[in-house]
């Protein structure tokens, strides 16, 4: 296997956490009786660009189809960071209803919608058919389509004054091939802005159970200068957000554009990465030891429970927990019973490979189960204040990373 960047030959591993099927591919009840597909599950530093990737066993359509249940308009944190980044974005450079805003992977429209209601013309772009008839639903173009060189050359080529993608750079296969299509589609201008989980915070918080097949790419702003460079698109600003556990948002223009000054940030964090070791291999080689710690620590804590007759549950059926859950080898719901997920599109499914039943909200009060343990441990604190009536039976909750924690 090469570097899906610069081809280099990937001998480093970083993190293995054996087989497991795709993350989103939810079991329905009529496909019990049938056999689950499980890939390896295998991260490979590159010692040449420091790209962090798993290797492409599958093919990115097989994954991002029409049973994807990933609906982004169900966390309400996340619709609050959407429209506070319309704002921000219109406010720092004027978009208004000349311009275009297109948004790759925009989902149900969770983003576009706010834009939308400033009256700036948006279009999204978005492989999965269900969720972009939702978006289509709220008056949101979209191109139902994988984003790419091809692409931005036959319907977008130099239209765009800002190219956006949320969580999606890191989802691509062709790494390459996508960001030279940021580039074509950009006009001379354009502004385009990514968001994805930082690998420095994955490394130093634990956060394996964000690796997952259809998560291609552990990006830093170190391995990103160069993708971008390669395709004629320069850093001109960085910022950390909380998100997803702690993410970057880059800000990129094309080369030869010299309206825009280059901010001191994006010097200080490839500095800070580069203090953090992130050059180097032994950077990428004490991983595996910490994942494998949570792994004991869980299922202990979980064993643990079941033989003091305790009764387990989940919460959030998304693709953390299934990381987790499979890497712990967790297999039906004798030691969790089930999970509960807000979107109905999940309920009444069960989780991929582990198979335990996900169920409505509504059964937290019926059970009243002793511990919950939250699977996406970045909205912790919106969980547990929605949750905050289980304290009437002294239920507690449980994350496993970064570490067990019981409160
Ligand atoms: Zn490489």
């Amino acid at each position: 296997m090469n570097c899906r960047h610069c081809n280099h030959k990937l001998t480093y591993v970083f993190a293995d956490l054996q087989t497991c099927p795709p993350s989103n591919a939810m079991v329905k009840p009529e496909q019990l009786n049938h056999p689950e597909t499980y890939f390896p599950l295998k991260v490979f530093v590159c010692e040449k660009c420091w790209l962090v990737q798993v290797d492409e066993l599958e093919k990115a359509d097989a994954i991002f189809n029409n049973e994807y249940t990933y609906f982004s308009s169900f966390s309400t944190s996340w619709l609050q960071h959407a429209k506070k980044y319309t704002d921000y974005m219109t406010e720092r450079f004027g978009f208004n209803s000349q311009s275009l805003v297109v948004e790759i992977a925009s989902n149900d429209g969770y983003l576009l919608q706010y834009f939308k209601e400033k009256n700036i013309p948006v279009l999204g772009v978005e492989p999965t058919a269900n969720t972009a008839k939702v978006a289509i639903e709220k008056g949101i173009e979209n191109i139902v389509d994988f984003f790419g060189s091809n692409l931005a050359e036959n319907k977008l080529k130099a239209k765009a004054d800002l190219v956006l993608g949320n969580n999606v750079l890191a989802h691509v296969p062709d790494i390459n091939d996508f960001v030279k299509g940021v580039k074509i589609a950009l006009k001379p201008n354009g502004v385009n802005t990514f968001e994805f989980p930082h690998l420095l915070q994955l490394v130093k918080h634990n956060q394996f159970d964000t690796i997952y097949h259809e998560h291609f790419s552990y990006l830093s702003l170190t391995n990103l200068v160069a993708i971008f460079a390669t395709q004629g698109l320069d850093f001109f600003d960085v910022e950390e957000l909380p998100t997803h556990g702690g993410s970057l948002r880059i800000f990129a223009k094309h080369k030869e554009d010299n309206s825009k000054t280059i901010e001191p940030s994006v010097a200080a964090m490839l500095a800070k990465e580069k203090a953090a070791g992130i050059d180097t291999l032994e950077y990428y080689q004490n991983f595996q030891s910490k994942v494998e710690k949570i792994k004991y620590d869980f299922i202990e804590f979980l064993i643990n429970q079941k033989r003091a007759g305790k009764k387990v549950i989940g919460y959030g059926a998304a693709a953390k927990g299934n990381t987790l859950l499979n890497y712990c080898g967790i297999k039906g719901n004798d030691l969790i019973e089930y999970v509960v997920d807000a979107s109905p599109y999940k309920q009444q499914k069960f989780l991929p490979g582990s198979r335990i039943p996900v169920l409505s909200k509504e059964a937290i009060e019926e059970t009243k189960p002793d511990f919950i343990v939250i699977f996406p441990w970045n909205l912790t604190e919106e969980i547990s204040q929605q949750l905050h009536y289980v304290k009437n039976w002294d239920c507690k909750f449980v994350i496993a990373i970064p570490e067990l924690k019981i409160f």
